[in-house]
C-alpha cells in the first residue's frame, strides 16, 4: 500500500465533531438523524435552538453534546436545569450562538438556523477557521462577497447542503480545471406551479404551506410557493460556485428528480439525480470527500416514466424578476431583497397582507433603501435593519 492510500484510509477514520445550529429545524432534526446513523464517522458537539426548549432538551438528552445553546434567554433556566446534570454546558442568546462556532473541539459548523440570523455565526465560524455545510442560503444572499473573502482568507471550505448546491457541487467532484459554461438549477414550482395572478391573489398560508415534494420549514417553504426560493438559491450559486449572473438559469422539474445542471465548455452537462430527500445532501457536506453508506430508498426508473421540464413565468412569479434585478446589481442589493422578503413572509405567515403583496413589499424596499455598491459588514447590518423597518410600514 502506498502512503497515500494510508493517509487517505486514516483520514476516511477520523471522526468529525458537528456543531449544528438550529438542531430543532426541519434540516438540523434530519442532521441529527444522519450523524447518529452514522456515528463512527461524526460526533455531536453543539446543538443550537432559537426557542423550542422541550425539543432542544430531548435532542441533548439522546445526543450527549458537549455544549447546548438556546437564544431565547426567557427558557435558559428550563434547558440549564435539564441539561447540566447530565455534563452537558448550557448558554442562551444570540451572542452565545455566535461564540460556541469557535470551539476548538468543533470541525465543521451546519448552518441550518433560517434567515439573516445565520450571518454572524458563520462569519465567526469562518474566522474560526471551521468547515462550513452551509443550509442557511440567507447568508451568502446577504453578504456572499464577504463570505467569500473571508473564507479565501482564513482557508475554509464551504459545502453546500441546499439540494441544488449540492448536486452543482457533486457534478464538479473531479472537474475542479474545468470551466463551468452555466448551471441549471432546477425548481419543483412548488404548489403553485402554473397558477395565474388571480389564483395567487387568494392564496392563504395553509396552501402555500403544502409543497409537493418536500417537508420543510414554514419560511422556505413560503419562499418555494412564491419562487423567492429559487432567486436566493441563484444569488447562492453565484458566490459558491464563482459564477457571473448570465450562467445561472432555472428551469423547473415537477418531479424533483435532477436536482440541478452543470453544463461544461465543450456543451457536455452534468445532473445529479436521486429521490428527493435532504438527508443525502447533508450527509455528502458533513462526509465529503466520502460518500457515506445508506438504506435510503432507491429510485426506480419505472415509478417515473417522464421527467418533464418547464419554464417560469416571471410575470407572475414576480420575486423570481426581482431577485434576479439583486443579483444583477449586487452590492446591498440582494441584502435588501432578503430583510424585506423576511418581513413579508412573516406578515403572510400571520395572515397580516396576501400572498401577492409579498412581491410588492420587496420591490418598494427595492426602491426605496439606499444602494451601497461595495458593502462593509456594517453596511449590510444597517441595510438589514433599515430595511426591515420600511418594510414594516408597508404590512
Ligand atoms: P426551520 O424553520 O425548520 O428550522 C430553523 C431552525 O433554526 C430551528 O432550529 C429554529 O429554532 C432555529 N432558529 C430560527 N430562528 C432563529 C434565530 N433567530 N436564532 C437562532 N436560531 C433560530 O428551518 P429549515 O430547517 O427548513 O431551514 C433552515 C435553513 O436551511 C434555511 O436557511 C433554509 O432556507 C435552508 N434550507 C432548508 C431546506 C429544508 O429542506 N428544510 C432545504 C434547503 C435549504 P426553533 O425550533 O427553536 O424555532
Ligand atoms: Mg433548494
Amino acid at each position: 500500500m502506498n502512503n497515500f492510500a494510508t493517509s487517505f484510509i486514516i483520514k476516511k477514520h477520523l471522526k468529525k465533531s458537528i456543531a449544528i445550529l438550529g438542531s430543532t429545524g426541519s434540516i438540523g432534526t434530519q442532521a441529527i438523524e444522519v450523524c447518529m446513523a452514522h456515528s463512527d464517522n461524526f460526533d455531536i458537539e453543539v446543538l443550537t435552538a432559537n426557542s423550542n426548549h422541550e425539543l432542544l432538551i430531548a435532542q441533548a438528552l439522546q445526543v450527549k453534546p458537549n455544549t447546548v445553546v438556546i437564544a431565547d434567554t426567557t427558557n435558559y433556566a428550563l434547558v440549564k436545569d435539564a441539561l447540566e446534570p447530565h455534563d452537558i454546558k448550557v448558554f442562551a442568546g444570540n451572542q452565545a450562538i455566535a461564540e460556541v462556532v469557535q470551539m476548538d473541539s468543533i470541525d465543521i459548523v451546519l448552518t441550518a438556523m433560517v434567515g439573516y440570523s445565520g450571518l454572524l455565526p458563520t462569519i465567526n465560524a469562518i474566522k474560526a477557521g471551521k468547515s462550513i455545510a452551509l443550509a442557511n442560503k440567507e447568508t451568502l444572499v446577504v453578504a456572499g462577497a464577504l463570505i467569500n473573502e473571508l473564507a479565501q482568507k482564513h482557508g475554509v471550505n464551504i459545502y453546500p447542503v441546499d439540494s441544488e448546491h449540492s448536486a452543482i457541487f457533486q457534478c464538479l467532484v473531479g472537474e475542479w480545471h474545468n470551466k463551468i459554461e452555466k448551471i441549471y438549477l432546477t425548481a419543483s414550482g412548488g404548489p403553485f406551479r402554473g397558477k395565474d395572478i388571480s389564483f395567487l391573489e387568494s392564496a392563504t398560508p395553509a396552501m402555500a404551506l403544502k409543497h409537493p415534494n418536500w417537508s420543510m420549514g414554514a419560511k422556505i417553504t413560503i419562499d418555494s410557493a412564491s419562487m423567492m426560493n429559487k432567486g436566493l438559491e441563484m444569488i447562492e450559486a453565484q458566490w459558491l460556485f464563482h459564477l457571473k449572473p448570465e450562467q445561472i438559469d432555472v428551469i423547473v422539474h415537477p418531479q424533483s428528480i435532477i436536482h440541478s445542471i452543470v453544463q461544461f465548455e465543450d456543451g457536455s452537462m452534468k445532473a445529479q439525480m436521486g429521490l428527493p430527500d435532504m438527508k443525502l445532501p447533508i450527509l455528502f457536506a458533513l462526509g465529503y470527500p466520502n460518500r457515506l453508506k445508506t438504506d435510503f430508498p432507491r429510485f426506480n426508473f419505472i415509478n417515473y416514466p417522464q421527467l418533464t421540464f418547464e419554464t417560469v413565468d416571471k410575470k407572475v412569479f414576480k420575486n423570481l424578476a426581482h431577485a434576479e434585478f439583486a443579483m444583477h446589481k449586487s452590492g446591498n442589493m440582494p441584502c435588501i431583497l432578503n430583510a424585506a422578503n423576511e418581513i413579508a413572509v412573516e406578515a403572510f405567515l400571520k395572515e397580516k397582507i396576501k400572498f401577492t403583496a409579498m412581491p410588492n413589499i420587496v420591490e418598494a424596499c427595492m426602491n426605496k433603501i439606499n444602494f451601497i455598491a461595495n458593502p462593509t459588514y456594517d453596511d449590510y447590518v444597517q441595510t438589514d435593519i433599515s430595511t426591515r423597518e420600511f418594510a414594516n410600514t408597508l404590512v
